[in-house]
Parts: structure tokens; sequence; C-alpha cells
């Protein structure tokens, strides 16, 4: 984000021609907790809203993030903030969304209600694997062309593409066996056919809360449809979720047991991003985790 003073009329009016009514911002609030933007409270008379800044390259990213923050609020099964509108100023872009009160600290019914609520929003299936548009993970561009094999999309939309960033990054040691996994991918498989859901896509545990009345509220996300066994294993990476969110999810829609091999096939994918963004420690956890993994075929 650039140091100039954010043009804060310009998104006013922006809110206002997208109510249809007035707003005037009253009062602006920082918000922290994000990983890429910078974030407010708009306030004015009695309405809020959510708004994140960047620099102008962002305007892609925030008009990928409002397609899937609309594409997960359209089912209503988990309460998603809905969009409102998004462009650029002279030397930002933004997007304003729906203010949510959340609570971070989740509730075990919260949590309960999320699980159940996720198999059901899993159950969604509109689309071969992939999305009508390209969406971003972080700052990593994520491709979506629909493909009717899982297989396939898996190999070149997700871990080949990672690994092409990884070569080009550097990161030679993954090259060998990377190639090796991508070959023998179909072997995690077996009989197992995925089912094509709606999903998060970034589903690690900042991306959740609570709001005010006890629901569960999701955010942030890299929508796309394709094996809801992703969102799972993006859950687990981080910090993990509430046991009684596992409980739920299961007793809703129970997971198949290859679940617990193919999940390190999933967590790769993010792992790999973080290493393409962050670089560090992530080497060592990727080219464990592909050792891993190719021990079980
Ligand atoms: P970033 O894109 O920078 O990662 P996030 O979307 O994660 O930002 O948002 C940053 C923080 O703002 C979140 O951790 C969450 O606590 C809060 N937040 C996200 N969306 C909303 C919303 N619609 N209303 C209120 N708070 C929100």
């Amino acid at each position: 984000m650039n140091d100039h003073p954010v043009d804060w009329q310009t998104i006013a009016r922006h809110i206002s021609q997208a109510n249809g009514s007035h707003f005037q911002m009253d009062t602006l609030y920082n918000i922290v907790g994000g990983t890429t933007n910078t974030a407010y409270r708009l306030e004015g008379g009695n309405q809020n809203y959510f708004v994140k800044i960047n620099c102008h390259p962002h305007f892609e990213f925030f008009a990928a993030e409002a397609a899937g923050l609309a594409e997960l609020g359209q089912p209503a099964v988990i309460k998603v903030p809905l969009p409102l509108c998004w462009g650029t100023t002279e030397q930002h872009a933004y997007l304003v969304m729906e203010y949510i009160t959340l609570k971070t600290d989740i509730t075990t019914s919260a949590s309960i209600l999320l699980g159940q609520q996720l198999a059901v929003m899993h159950q969604v299936s509109k689309v071969p694997f992939g999305w009508y548009r390209n969406n971003y993970l972080g700052l990593t561009l994520q491709k979506n062309n629909l493909e009717e094999n899982w297989v396939e999309f898996w190999r070149h939309q997700r871990l080949g593409y990672q690994l092409q960033l990884a070569s080009r990054n550097g990161y030679s040691s993954l090259q060998t066996i990377g190639e090796r996994l991508l070959a023998d991918l179909h072997g995690f498989f077996g009989h197992y056919q995925p089912h094509s859901s709606l999903l998060h896509g970034d589903l690690w545990s900042g991306n959740y809360a609570q709001d005010m009345q006890g629901q569960p509220v999701i955010f942030d996300p890299a929508v796309y449809y394709g094996d809801r066994e992703t969102d799972l294993a993006m859950t687990e990476l981080f910090g993990g979720f509430p046991r009684s969110f596992y409980e739920a999810y299961q007793e809703r829609w129970p997971l198949d047991p290859g679940y617990s091999i193919r999940k390190n096939l999933y967590k790769l994918y993010h792992v790999l991003n973080h290493l393409n963004l962050f670089g560090g420690n992530y080497l060592k956890q990727a080219e464990k985790m592909i050792a891993s993994l190719l021990s079980e075929l």
C-alpha cells in the first residue's frame, strides 16, 4: 500500500451510487488482522461498511474477491459479508462490503453450526472443476479453467502451477520429486470420485469468525468448484479448527477414508503457495511433504 491519503470522498460517492441513497462518512476506524490489505470500518449515519484498500494493481484482486463473496453468499448457507462496490481512486484500489461485527473466539455452538453449514455448502455444485474466472490465493494467481477431470485439474492448475512458480523462484530441489508426484497423482484417488463442490478455497483459521448472534461467518475466500476435501485440508493446516467443527461436518457428510492421505496432497498446494510468497522454512516443509506423499504410493 502506498503512502498517499485515501480519497474517501470518491469511495463514499460510490457507496451512495451502489445503495441508491446518500452516504456521508462520519468516522473511520482501522481494523487489524488482515494479511494483505489495509482494512477500515467506515461509519456514516447509521450505516457501517468494511473497506479494504491497497494500491492500484489490487483492483483485480478485489474484483475477484467480490465475485467470490457473491458466489459463496448466493446459496445463503453460511453467512458471508456481501460485497457492495469496488473500484479505483487516483492512488488506490478499494473493495467495500457489508460490515459485520465479528468475534474471533468462536463458541462451540457456532463451531458446530459452521461444520454443518460447510457440509451443506459443499453440496452446492454448478460447474465442473474450476470456476468462470481466475482469482488469487494471497497474491498468487489461482487458475480456474473449467476441467471435467479432477486429477488433471489438480495436476496442472494447482500443484503443477505452484511447482512451476517454485522453479522460477529458484527452488530447484523440489523439481524432480515434484514431477514424480505429478506423474503418479492418480495413485492417491483409487475409486474415489470427487464431487465438484462450491469451495471457500482459503479456509484457514484467520478466515472465519462469528457474528454477535452466534452465527459463523466466513470471509476472504479464493472460491472455485472442486473436491471438498481441499477445504477441510486447509482448515487443518494453520492451527486447525475446533474438534466440534469436524464432528459436525462428518455427521452431515462423512469423509472418504482416503482423506487421511489425500489431505496432505491438498495441504501441499497451500504450503507451496506460502513458499512462493514467503520463502524460508516452507521449502523444508514442502520437501518433507512430497517425500512422505511419494512413500504412500
Ligand atoms: P486481508 O485481505 O488483508 O487478509 P481480511 O479479509 O482477512 O483481510 O480482513 C481482515 C480482518 O478484518 C479479518 O481478520 C476480520 O477480523 C475482519 N473482517 C473481515 N471482513 C469483515 C467484515 N465484512 N466486517 C467486519 N470485519 C471484517
